[in-house]
């Protein structure tokens, strides 16, 4: 899956201070729940161990639809690690009196909550407490299914005793009544002897079943989404045995599940259809199954339709019957792979399509009607890319049809279903005069995706806490097989972007290892992030630039996918394999599980006294409490070039960083060396900063000749330099002394960087009012940038980074008001509309878009353009240029419209709160809209999703006040907590609050001097 911002533009990061707050990060071990007084379980029964105390007391909690809420151990209550919690208390500050009533209410709850906890949880149900044989100390919990008996499993991943081999699914959903009803067969082996089947159910209402063609009763236990077959005689191991169940359902009205979409085709007509999004955890709300990546199976698909539809799923279709009654029913072929259930998809539809074959593999492009003319360049780029990646891997492709579908509603950018792709149309669908920057983002998804059909289907994670083994690689795949095989989209400039944002996120405490601990449907969730993205990305990056040779890299990950094809795998399986073909000296295990294994990335600081240049490392934490450092370490491949030698390949030394923090390692170099620069084009994982003169050599190099250094080593520079000052190692104005270089870079990347964390405090002065640093701020962007911006034209443009650059520039003048740029905005817009929209370069509408919305008579033109244009790409940028006006009424309407779905869509919803906290009108606006629209907000989009991860993150991310801070965190403590869920997103928007707020405080006397 690739998510949609993740690939399209540079989320807005604000972490401008080194912290020192208590609030702990949301490690798996720090997480406790709630058990609470009354316990409805059964003890003492079945054959299979509760194992954990978690499980137990979540089991209760969830069965009693209560909620419960994560918190930090050093939150506890100290009377009682049982007691409901009050805010961190970095959240507040009360007053005495509230100290003293607070203290008083505690110790009464504890001793409450005491008495309570110590009592059976059945003391207060109906039916009392089941005698329990007291005299055994360790009694084995069952939870209580809905039919009031003993559900006979008690964790949340399945039990092992029985693999599913194959499923026969036959879906018959009606568009009319939006409901579907399904049989699945399932063929199963049994392992280890059982007296149980539990499989995934959820919101299913199972109306059949047989076992060995007798009728049983199926159990179910809805918080878990679990259900069972008891049986009173022992399944034997290596019997094999078949489960039949029929079932009915609604259709998802959320993105994920079986769901229903409708569009409304140009002469007004309705249409509707239906299409699933499995992953992660969503196949089993169209069939009951073993819904976990590690248990593979083959599957046999029928799908009724009427005969105005086409029905999709990931196989060839096999034959199509007439049955009564209209209806139609189409047999796609056996898988003739054994697949993941998340990976199953179809879809019933009245598309059309395109298709090409690339050797043993029919290609097809599927959208709705009228839009198959945007279908070309997806064909091509699909076919390709797939003949790249058949001959990168040496092992082709295993199916005979490969179909791409745009679908009109569609949460995530892309999902990866074998043999049937689906996209949102914006990822998928290019138009005839689309400029490069457009197709970068089309060609960038679809790499993503195919990609997958070898990591992530072919060879997928055991459980959802590597999930970085699908995501890292095909993030990494992405961007390596465009830079060869569309080397005109400059693939480049983005993925050297996105490693940057990757270490701004990983610089938070909040962070998470790459592989870390996932128990919770929340967690699975929200690993769809970017650590596992983009850091698993980077260090794959880092790992491939370490190995001597161009192919080393390939040839292991070729011979990890043969290894493990059709398996599954965890990270240490990936290691173990790349070190066995290699031949490696030190083992590649323990370095790269320093990368996979702890959170965060180190800093390393460089030294040079004459000859001597010393190294160390340390962990590089925004957050640091000013405890003493973390004993992290990392075996970083460090690479470096010098003065002599600085950007040809051949000119990079590498050596391994492996001591501790405060221990030194050293490389020796020419006297007459001026300057050494680390990390070569930025391909390592770390940040640099350089000590006694390293930094005034570097920059001194740059203000003579920027040519010195690759411009990847330009941007990282710049990047580090702010991350630095972050952290507090060096003064803000050593941020500026560098930028001073900038009037005569040539080069998007090192711009795009300094203008994007210069636009970050920018904004951030201005929603804190502060009228003269913010008019300082703007004079002195415009000022810094001022040639560049003037250098920069308005006509049709080839080069997509000489676009990307532009649109930066352009952007960041227009919202400055520049009158030159303005004043071309506007002349623009207006031949735009006079001649019904055929003149503006792709990658200047956003910028003129957004400079039309701040005239209330151009956004309501806009707004009805957005209402009949039809080409996705440009309907997205007029949303973000209408979500961009600084009209209260209208922001007002947009967020409101956002959630309706009628005219704007709701997927767009997070796009639409980013654009309106962009600017200083809406940011309070949406903070109110989404305390008020919660509740509908985790209806549309689950919880732990990235979209929310998004709307928490943009809605906070520009508060930088004590005020914000209380009221952010007391709406999650108080209402997230009814919902019964934790967030990793909402301890990183505290975080980043309060990072913000330390920065101001530190910076503001001082910022008016250095502007
Ligand atoms: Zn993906």
């Amino acid at each position: 899956m690739i998510e949609n911002r993740m690939f399209e533009e540079e989320p807005d990061v604000v972490d401008l201070a080194k912290d020192s707050c208590h609030y702990r990060s949301l490690d798996p071990d720090d997480v406790v729940y709630e058990p609470r007084s009354s316990r409805l379980l059964v003890r003492g029964l079945g054959e299979n161990d509760m194992d954990e105390d978690d499980e137990d007391c979540e089991s209760s909690a969830r069965l009693l639809g209560m909620s419960f809420m994560n918190r930090s151990g050093a939150h506890r209550s100290l009377s009682s690690p049982y007691t409901r919690q009050g805010a961190p208390r970095s959240c507040a500050r009360p007053s005495a009196r509230t100290l003293v009533v607070c203290m008083l209410f505690l110790v009464i709850v504890a001793s409450m909550t005491m008495v309570l906890y110590f009592l059976p949880g059945c003391t207060f149900t109906r039916s009392g407490c089941p005698k329990t044989n007291t005299t055994i100390p360790f009694e084995k919990v069952y939870p209580v299914s809905t039919s009031g008996e003993v559900f006979p499993w008690a964790q949340l991943r399945l039990p092992r005793s029985i693999r599913p081999l194959s499923y026969d699914l036959t879906l018959n959903p009606d568009l009319d009544s939006m409901t579907f009803t399904g049989r699945t067969i399932i063929h199963m082996s049994v392992l280890h002897n059982t007296k149980c089947i539990v499989l995934h159910s959820a919101y299913l209402n199972i109306t059949k079943a047989t076992f060995k063609a007798r009728g049983v009763t199926v159990l179910e236990y809805k918080p878990r989404e679990q259900i069972a077959v008891a049986f009173t005689e022992v399944l034997k191991t290596g019997q094999d045995c078949v489960l039949t169940l029929e079932y009915s359902a609604n259709l998802s009205h959320t993105y994920d599940g079986f769901y229903n979409s409708s569009y409304t085709e140009k002469d007004g007509s309705k249409r509707v259809l239906a299409a699933t999004q499995f992953e992660p955890l969503s196949a089993r709300k169209a069939f009951p199954c073993f819904d976990a990546p590690d248990f593979k199976a083959t599957f046999l698909i029928r799908i009724r339709r009427k005969p105005n539809h086409l029905s999709l799923s990931n196989m060839p279709k096999a034959k199509t019957t007439q049955l009564p009654n209209d209806v139609i029913e189409d047999e796609f072929e056996k898988t003739s792979v054994n697949m993941s259930t998340y990976l199953v998809a179809f879809i019933v539809a009245n598309f059309t399509h395109i298709s090409r074959n690339v050797s043993e593999t029919q290609v097809s492009v599927y959208s709705v009607p009228e839009k198959w003319e945007h279908t070309d360049y997806a064909l091509d780029t699909g076919c390709k890319l797939l003949e790249f990646y058949n001959g990168f891997f040496e092992i082709n492709y295993p199916l005979k049809k490969l179909d791409l579908v745009a679908i009109p509603d569609f949460l995530a950018g892309a999902m990866e279903n074998w043999g049937l792709i689906t996209f949102r149309e914006t990822s998928l669908l290019v138009g005839k005069q689309s400029s490069n920057l457009e197709k970068q983002v089309v060609a960038s998804v679809i790499a993503h995706e195919l990609a997958h059909q070898w990591f992530g289907n072919l060879v997928t994670m055991r459980w959802w806490n590597d999930l970085w083994l699908n995501e890292g690689f095909a993030t990494y795949m992405q961007y390596m097989s465009l830079q060869t095989v569309f080397p005109q989209l400059d693939i480049g400039n983005l993925f050297l972007a996105v490693r940057f944002r990757a270490l701004d996120k990983d610089a938070l405490n909040s962070s998470h290892a790459v592989s870390t601990e996932v128990n919770k449907p929340e967690q699975v969730e929200e690993m769809f992030d970017s650590v596992s993205y983009e850091k698993g990305a980077s260090i794959l990056l880092m790992l491939n630039a370490s190995l001597p040779g161009d192919q080393q890299f390939r040839k292991g990950i070729i011979q990890y996918l043969k290894e493990f094809s059709g398996l599954n795998t965890d990270t240490n399986d990936l290691w173990n394999s790349l070190t066995q073909l290699l031949f490696l000296k030190s083992p590649l295990e323990v370095m790269m599980s320093s990368w996979t294994s702890q959170k965060g990335f180190p800093l390393v600081t460089v030294s040079r006294k004459g000859g001597q240049v010393t190294l160390t490392q340390e962990h590089f934490r925004l957050t640091s409490d000013n405890a003493t450092q973390t004993s992290s370490l990392w075996i970083i491949p460090v690479t470096y070039v010098t003065d002599n030698c600085s950007v040809a390949p051949e000119c990079r030394r590498t050596f391994y960083l492996k001591t501790k923090s405060g221990k030194t390692q050293s490389i020796t170099c020419n006297i007459d060396v001026k300057w050494v620069k680390v990390n070569y084009r930025n391909t390592g994982f770390y940040i640099t900063h350089y000590e006694d003169g390293g930094w005034a050599a570097l920059i001194d190099a740059l203000s003579h000749n920027v040519s010195v250094l690759t411009h990847e080593d330009r941007a990282s520079l710049v990047h580090n330099m702010f991350a630095l000052s972050r952290l507090g190692r060096v003064s803000f104005h050593q941020v500026l002394h560098l930028l001073k270089y900038m009037s005569n870079e040539t080069h998007t990347s090192p711009v795009t960087e300094a203008l994007l964390q210069l636009g970050v405090i920018y904004r951030l002065l201005d929603k804190r009012q502060e009228h003269r640093l913010v008019a300082r701020m703007k004079s002195y962007i415009l000022h810094q940038f001022g040639s560049l911006m003037d250098k920069q034209t308005w006509e049709e443009e080839d080069s997509v980074s000489k676009q990307e650059l532009r649109s930066a520039l352009l952007g960041m003048a227009c919202s400055l008001n520049e009158e030159k740029c303005i004043s071309q905005s506007r002349a623009l817009f207006k031949q735009y509309v006079e001649s019904n929209g055929t003149s503006i370069p792709g990658d200047l509408q956003q910028v003129v878009f957004t400079v039309a919305a701040q005239s209330n008579e151009d956004w309501a033109t806009l707004l009805t353009m957005y209402g009949q244009a039809t080409y996705d790409a440009e309907k997205r940028k007029m949303l973000r240029g209408l979500a961009s006006t600084q009209d209260a009424r209208l922001i007002v309407w947009v967020l409101k419209a956002g959630l309706r779905g009628d005219v704007i869509q709701t997927q767009e919803l997070p796009l639409v709160i980013s654009t309106v906290c962009n600017g200083f009108t809406g940011y309070l606006f949406v903070w109110d809209f989404i305390q008020e629209n919660w509740d509908s907000l985790i209806e549309k989009f689950p919880v732990g999703s990235f979209a929310i991860q998004t709307i928490i993150k943009s809605a906070t991310s520009h508060f930088s006040t004590q005020a914000h801070l209380d009221q952010v965190c007391l709406f999650f403590l108080n209402i997230l907590r009814e919902r019964g869920s934790q967030m990793r997103s909402v301890q990183e928007a505290l975080e980043t609050i309060r990072l913000n707020q330390r920065w101001m405080e530190k910076n503001l006397a001082t910022l008016e001097k250095w502007l």
